[in-house]
């Protein structure tokens, strides 16, 4: 008998997102008492969680669906990101679209329109899904060369584009710390907390917050699943809680966890800061900052997002987070010194699964057992596809995704501890280090 018990701490999400804080407060959905049945259970209320459920009870109204939880809806990583749900494949370096790369980026763009229409399928309203496109920003001449060499792959791939001066920049932003930019007019702009709450209630199916599941087990032909205060019996589960997996001891090895850290400055009236009132840029280089500018009523705020620790405990301390914090706060003072006084009103963090190889880890990994897991970084549309693909596994329906998901090589095992740990502070440490640090 097949069973996995997960071990160490439930999920901390570390520190107050201010995307939460916008909102207004919500009635949390009942956790799952006593016991329980369903045809499908997903674990985890994720981008991935979410996808999946809502692809299963779209497709079959007749199955029973049924989500748990093990925090609050919209507090976790899929509701306290930077809200950029990009198109294009996310890494602006030009050798990863080059040659015969061609054919690679048109698979991972088609999947991640397929992940996107599931946000503007919902028909939210522009202050919860913008469809208002990006800017990748360059503060040097190495973003500069990288983003003119993705311009002409743009080209190769026929995706629309636009590049942009210092001087048009300047006049976007209000600040001349930028040498360049490029405007990619497909990624969605969301507002984390907002799109996964309304995610989460627009589906059909049960959902239960603050019902950490605490083991998977088989039991014949069926697989019950526990949580604190109650059970359900499942003929399939749908694993979508990314780098906790880990914790079941499922995929050993197989997910590497890294933290990212963002945060919100205090409102500030908008004559402060020139140039338009919202806009939204990822970095050039792929280790420096997300910055987002937040049109409110009379007031805007300025989002950063910058920096990732490796933490195989998939859990960060203080420490961790007020040096985040602290770096946030030197890279508004560099690139927007007029709102240097600005004090910081947010700073949190989230976790993130990477796998070795950038593949997914979708699989069936023993009968009725499905994996929706491996981000890797990009969970907005990377998770969403992956809760897609992991539904219609269940389905056993077949796409141009679930096909292009099967062609993918499997993540390899990545090196056992201590090397993991030291290898993965290390590459994250260099990276940044080369890409500079107030970059
Ligand atoms: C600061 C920050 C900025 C980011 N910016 C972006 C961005 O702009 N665009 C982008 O695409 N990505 C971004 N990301 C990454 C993105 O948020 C993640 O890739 C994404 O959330 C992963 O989705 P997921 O559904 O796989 O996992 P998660 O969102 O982590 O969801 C997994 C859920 O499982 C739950 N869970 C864990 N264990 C259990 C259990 N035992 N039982 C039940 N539930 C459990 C967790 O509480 C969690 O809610 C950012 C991340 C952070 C932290």
């Amino acid at each position: 008998m097949s069973g996995y018990r997960f071990r160490g701490a439930l999920p901390r999400h570390p520190g107050p997102c201010g995307w939460t804080a916008l909102l207004p407060p919500r009635q949390t959905k009942p956790a799952l008492q006593a016991g329980a049945s369903a045809d499908v259970v997903v674990v985890g209320g994720g981008f991935a969680g979410l996808a999946a459920a809502r692809v299963l009870t779209q497709a079959d109204s007749t199955l029973s669906v049924m989500l748990l939880e093990a925090g609050e809806i919209g507090e976790g990583p899929a509701g306290r990101n930077s809200g950029f749900l990009i198109d294009l494949p996310h890494d602006v370096s030009a050798g990863k679209l080059g040659g015969d790369h061609l054919d690679t980026a048109r698979r991972a763009i088609a999947k991640n329109r397929a992940a996107i229409a599931i946000a503007t399928g919902l028909n939210l309203g522009r202050e919860i899904v913008d469809p208002c496109g990006r800017y990748s920003f360059s503060a040097n001449t190495e973003g500069d060369r990288h983003l003119i060499a993705y311009a002409a792959q743009l080209d190769r791939l026929e995706e629309p584009h636009r590049l942009l001066s210092a001087a048009e920049v300047t006049a976007l932003t209000g600040t001349e710390s930028f040498t360049s930019a490029l405007f990619t007019p497909g990624t969605v702009m969301i507002q984390p907390a907002a799109y996964v709450r309304a995610l989460a209630d627009a589906l059909p199916c049960p959902v239960h917050e603050y019902s950490a599941v605490t083991a998977i087990a088989r039991q014949g032909n069926f697989w019950r699943v526990t949580t604190a205060q109650g059970a359900v019996t499942a003929g399939k589960v749908i694993l979508a809680c990314n780098g906790h997996a880990g914790r079941f001891g499922l995929v050993p090895r197989r997910l590497m966890p890294v933290f990212t850290y963002a945060s919100m400055t205090r409102a500030f009236d908008p004559s402060r800061l020139g140039g338009a009132r919202d806009w939204a840029g990822t970095p050039a280089l792929a280790m420096g900052t997300t910055l987002r500018r937040i049109r409110g009523m009379e007031d805007d705020r300025l989002l950063i997002r910058a920096r990732y620790t490796y933490n195989p405990s998939v859990e960060v301390g203080a420490g961790p987070l007020a040096r985040a914090g602290a770096l946030h706060r030197r890279k508004l003072a560099l690139k927007f010194p007029m709102l240097a006084d600005v004090p910081t009103e947010f700073l949190w963090g989230g976790a993130m699964a990477l796998t070795w190889n950038g593949a997914p880890l979708v699989e069936e990994i023993e009968p009725g057992l499905i994996t929706a897991l491996g981000c890797n970084g990009v969970g907005g549309t990377n998770a969403t596809a992956n809760g897609i693909v992991a539904a219609e596994r269940v389905l056993g329906v077949s796409s141009d995704l679930g096909a292009d998901f099967a062609a993918k090589p499997r993540p390899p095992r990545i090196p056992p501890e201590p090397f993991a740990t030291l290898g993965g502070k290390a590459t994250l440490m260099w990276k940044e280090h080369r890409t500079g640090a107030l970059a």
